[in-house]
């Protein structure tokens, strides 16, 4: 089979691989469709570190080719999206029903201690447990469903109240997908602050109330005009100016979300006052939980949320190169690969 291997820093190349066989617990899947997100681009850059080589992609979705002789609950056929995150279920945290947060967790070419060859590939193999049948649904919107489930447990971890106001800074396809993922929760306005012309308007067709250009207007004064009072803020960037922004705005009793994962040896400047005497609280959210993922793909199976609009490039496995590029440039947004498409 073709894949698309990282072998060092910054240098990725499309290789013939050997086609995975299934183990008796797990079923191999025809990708055929793969976001790149973020993660991608940082492994492929060596900001995430990785040991090379290495196949990425973890926002997938395919057809079950072959299944392990244990396997009795799909079939060969079934349209499924993968859920890459795999927990160990047996350490404390999973114990606790935080998988998330999982001190063994082993990652399906995602970010991990642990990470297994990923999607962008013409096959892939899966733990029958990490799979969820999507139905009729598209495949390159199921391959929404790892993102979106990311957004979803961020919603779990701030306590939104229906007919809270919500500001998101940043408007990239997370911070779009939060948008329409806050809003299908119930948030009552939603104001998104992005300096990039196309993806403030793209923030605006998908649900936000209010854009806001922060190069153009002062974000603070605006919202004050806007809103008696803010309840949420979510950083969707992951810069240390963005946070302090983003923590500067809830009102008393309110939360600020980071979402945007920050460089690591970075800090920030926070008044432990105004946490102590506004009762603010400072929010993380890594990654996702199973059950966040099955109800991620229902939001897309039900059209609750229609990811088709943060697509803006398609490519075979070979068009990854491009697709780093264009991040590296800031181009667009979603970049979406169909391995099972590569000549
Ligand atoms: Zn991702
Ligand atoms: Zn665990």
């Amino acid at each position: 089979m073709k894949a698309a291997v990282l072998t060092d820093n910054c240098t990725l190349s499309v290789e013939e691989r050997e086609r995975p066989t299934p183990s008796d617990n797990e079923v191999l899947v025809q990708v055929k469709a793969c976001g790149v997100c973020m993660t991608d681009y940082h492994m492929y850059h060596g900001t995430f570190p990785v040991s090379y080589p290495l196949i990425p992609g973890h926002e997938s979705a395919g057809e079950i080719v072959a299944v392990g002789d244990a396997v009795s609950d799909v079939t060969v056929g079934d349209r499924v999206a993968i859920n890459p995150s795999i927990p160990c279920n047996q350490c404390g945290q999973c114990i606790n029903g935080k998988e998330n947060l999982c001190e063994n967790f082993t990652s399906i070419g995602g970010a991990a201690d642990r990470i297994i060859d990923g999607a962008f590939a013409e096959y892939v193999s899966v733990p029958a447990g990490y799979i969820e049948p999507i139905g009729e649904l598209a495949f390159e919107k199921a391959a929404f469903a790892e993102p979106l489930a990311c957004c979803l447990h961020a919603i779990d971890q701030v306590g939104l109240n229906s007919g809270d106001t919500v500001v998101i800074i940043g408007a990239g396809p997370i911070g779009l997908l939060l948008v329409q993922s806050f809003r299908t929760n119930g948030a009552g306005t939603i104001i998104v602050s992005e300096p990039v012309d196309e993806r403030r308007y793209l923030a605006r067709d998908v649900g936000a109330d209010f854009v806001v250009d922060p190069g153009e207007t002062d974000l603070t004064e605006t919202i004050d005009v806007l809103v008696e009072r803010v309840d949420i803020a979510v950083e969707a960037v992951g810069l240390p100016e963005t946070i302090e922004t983003a923590q500067s705005l809830p009102s008393a009793g309110g939360t600020t979300l980071i979402f945007g994962v920050p460089p690591q040896d970075t800090t920030v400047e926070i008044n432990p006052f105004d946490i102590y005497y506004d009762e603010l609280e400072l929010v993380g959210t890594f990654s996702l939980t199973p059950n966040s993922f099955v109800r991620a793909v229902t939001l897309l199976q039900r059209e609750r949320i229609d990811p088709a609009a943060l697509i803006t490039d398609e490519y075979a496995l070979e068009g990854l190169q491009d697709a780093f590029d264009q991040m590296e440039d800031k181009a667009g947004l979603k970049k979406v690969i169909y391995p099972s498409d590569s000549d």
